[in-house]
């Protein structure tokens, strides 16, 4: 019988653009979140909780690796913000992932969802610490559509390394995911398991099942933050019925903020959003639940990141993080248990959009140096001002010159291309020869949609 405390389970749960203020705990008054409420008032919310990126693959790279994406070659995709289908680059073979080292203490590691860090056999999940892989390997968006100029090879479906289905129906996907995190859960119950169940929704397009958008109160968008919610209830409902509650640690958070536009999320009370270094791109919910060891109903203002996974699981499971290499995660483990005086370990936070510098946040104080092409010098008191909204740089020539210090050294260490400084401590993109993509449009292959009837992009 495995005691409690003993190497805990660890569910990640990361939504795909989904919004600060996308969930009720967090302020959302039109999405019904009643599983995702109760996860928060059985356990913790943080609100100073930041993804090292505003898009897709940098930010699932970071957190797969606990590094800011330019360290590990993830600040760009040969010029392209994240990948895309069938590209040669993805993350490196060397790299060390979370999945990896739990995998070597014992756990079993299954990916269910959204991957986006490669889809070459070199860098598929199950190269990279995954026992098992179920889910579409890039975003939902890049396959075929009805009335889209660019058309990408058909979004394929893989279980492992095999292309089962292409095009698959994405009404419906949501609650096929589901059905392999459970069979994984129920399979693995008598032993430590790490499952990351990566959605594919609120990406675009927003393809959701009827049950979900006969009952929402805000369209497409809000079915499809309520089937996330259901997703997290079914789990839920899993770990009380196999008697797995007490040692399972559940972490819920998203990859990058909401995007604009029609059907738009809500990044409130923060300004930009997807694809911005505003906050709204990357301050996220993060919830934290695991009854017995955290304790239940509080909130967390103390900044931490999704680099703190990888170093934080370690511990939990009793393995060492690598010390070969530059981490830039820290293990948040005694703010995650409520330890009294406990505080954050950052002193910076770095904001990168591709390999371009823009901001950095230290305490309360958020500098801003570039958008862009465009460089500025705007600083924000995230205390009095989360939105963002009053420029107190001329008030405070001392903070700002201390962070542009702190920005200085940031360069010098992971590079900055806006500035033209290269980084001393960077490790590079893997990379393979000729690469294919996965799938090859034929007209005749039974297994597939020709064309998803819609134009929606992410
Ligand atoms: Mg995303």
């Amino acid at each position: 019988m495995r005691e409690p405390t003993d190497q805990p389970n660890i569910i990640l749960i990361n939504c795909d653009d989904l919004g600060y203020g996308d969930v009720g705990c967090y302020g959302s008054e039109i999405n019904a979140t009643p599983f995702l409420d109760r996860m928060a008032a059985e356990g913790m919310r943080f609100t100073d909780f930041y993804m090292a990126s505003p898009v897709c693959s940098p930010s699932r790279g970071a957190m797969m690796t606990g590094c800011y994406p330019p360290r590990i070659g993830f600040g760009s995709f040969e010029g392209d913000c994240v990948l895309f289908p069938g590209q040669g680059v993805g993350l490196a073979p060397e790299e060390i992932t979370v999945a990896t080292l739990l995998k070597e203490r014992g756990y079993s590691t299954m990916l269910v969802g959204k991957w986006h860090c490669g889809d070459q056999p070199e860098f598929l999940p199950t190269r990279h610490g995954f026992d098992h892989y179920f889910g579409i390997p890039f975003s939902n968006d890049m396959g075929r559509h009805q009335n889209r100029g660019k058309q990408f090879p058909p979004l394929p479906l893989l279980h492992d390394e095999e292309v089962v289905e292409e095009q698959p129906e994405q009404e419906g996907l949501t609650e096929r995911y589901v059905e392999h995190a459970v069979r994984f859960v129920r399979k693995n119950q008598t032993k430590p398991f790490f499952l990351y169940l990566a959605h594919m929704h609120v990406h675009r397009p927003i393809l959701v099942s009827r049950r979900f958008t006969e009952r929402a109160q805000n369209g497409r968008y809000g079915a499809a933050v309520e089937c996330i919610d259901w997703a997290a209830g079914a789990l839920f409902h899993e770990l009380r019925e196999l008697g797995l509650d007490k040692n399972t640690l559940v972490v819920f958070t998203s990859d990058n903020g909401a995007r604009g536009g029609d059907p738009c999320g809500c990044n409130a009370p923060l300004r930009g959003g997807k694809g911005s270094t505003w906050e709204g791109g990357q301050r996220l919910p993060f919830i934290a639940w695991w009854p017995g060891r955290i304790p239940a109903g509080q909130t967390c203002g103390e900044l931490t990141t999704s680099m703190d996974f990888l170093p934080t699981f370690a511990g939990l499971a009793g393995a060492r993080a690598p010390d070969d290499r530059i981490l830039d995660g820290k293990d948040i483990d005694p703010l995650l248990m409520g330890e009294t005086g406990a505080s954050s370990p950052h002193d910076a936070f770095f904001f990168y959009i591709r390999n371009n510098l823009e901001a950095v946040r230290c305490g309360k104080w958020k500098l801003h140096v570039r958008k862009r092409d465009q460089e500025m010098t705007e600083l924000y008191d995230l205390e009095a001002d989360i939105g963002e909204t009053n420029d107190v740089a001329a008030q405070h020539p001392d903070v700002v010159a201390e962070l542009q210090v702190r920005l200085q050294a940031c360069r010098e260490d992971i590079g900055d291309e806006a500035t033209g400084v290269t980084g001393a401590n960077v490790r590079p993109i893997g990379k393979v020869e000729n690469p294919q993509p996965l799938t090859q449009f034929d007209p005749n292959c039974p297994y597939m949609w020709a064309e998803y009837d819609t134009d929606e992009v992410g």
